[in-house]
């Protein structure tokens, strides 16, 4: 980890009316680096997310980004310095394929803007080929190819995913991990929570949320030797 990441959480407690899910929980990602976000249902990687976004209010802690405190900074002001989230549903679905594409990059330059759509027509090929189908008539598949391809297209410095697995055949969550692995490589930082251990595989931090607590953070190989978490999440003995 750098020594200043790009979004650094201090001790971060949030929850719903008076019901608290998260305790204490701090963790940073590095400028162009990927965590995934391992949890059970019922964790709290969803609550974490929204709080990271602003879209629910942190009860206690703060939030740096870029060494910047953010921590009362409303949604749209994170959402321009950087942070994209793409929600379990991910898009728009009464939307155009192409209008979902036109709010993801809203916010660059026209000319960055038509040069970052055409590079997403060429990798999201069955996408471009009927941009004015509405969301809401592509399969579930199709729909999360959208949902990623809508959130990457504003360029964003943090990318935040909620389990962009669900509800993917194997076949297709091989997709979505094919998919990030390329846009990896342009240097943004992504924060993925999954249930799917086959993301590991883009990590460069593990973060293991249980009961609303931090059970554990750092790279790939120091999970693997902790045995009680490879039994939780590999049924290994
Ligand atoms: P999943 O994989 O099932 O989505 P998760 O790790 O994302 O799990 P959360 O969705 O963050 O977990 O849920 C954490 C806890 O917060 C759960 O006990 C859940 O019941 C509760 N919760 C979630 N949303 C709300 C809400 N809108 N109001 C009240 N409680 C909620």
């Amino acid at each position: 980890m750098s020594a200043s990441p790009l979004l650094l959480a201090h001790s971060l407690a949030s929850g719903y009316g008076r019901v608290q899910i998260l305790w204490e929980v701090g963790f940073g990602v590095g400028a162009g680096r990927s965590v995934i976000l391992l949890g059970p249902n019922g964790a709290g990687k969803t609550t974490l997310l929204k709080t990271l976004l602003g879209l629910l209010p942190l009860w206690q802690g703060r939030l740096l980004w870029a060494g910047e405190d953010i921590t009362h900074w409303p949604t749209p002001a994170r959402v321009r310095a950087g942070m994209a989230f793409m929600s379990e549903i991910g898009v728009f679905p009464s939307l155009p394929i192409r209008e979902n594409l036109a709010i993801g990059a809203q916010f660059l330059e026209p000319k960055a803007r038509r040069e970052r759509l055409a590079e997403l027509e060429a990798a999201f090929p069955d996408l471009a080929s009927r941009p004015h189908a509405l969301a809401a008539s592509l399969s579930g598949g199709q729909r999360k190819m959208l949902g990623l391809a809508k959130v990457l297209a504003g360029r964003p410095r943090l990318v935040v995913l909620d389990e962009p697995s669900a509800g993917l055949s194997p076949l297709l969550v091989g997709q979505v991990i094919a998919l990030l692995r390329r846009f990896r490589n342009e240097g943004a930082a992504f924060l993925i929570a999954e249930q799917n251990v086959a993301f590991l595989e883009l990590a460069d931090d593990v973060a293991v949320l249980e009961g609303g607590r931090l059970r554990f953070f750092g790279p790939p190989a120091q999970f693997g030797e902790e045995e009680a978490l490879r039994r939780a999440y590999f049924g290994l003995t």
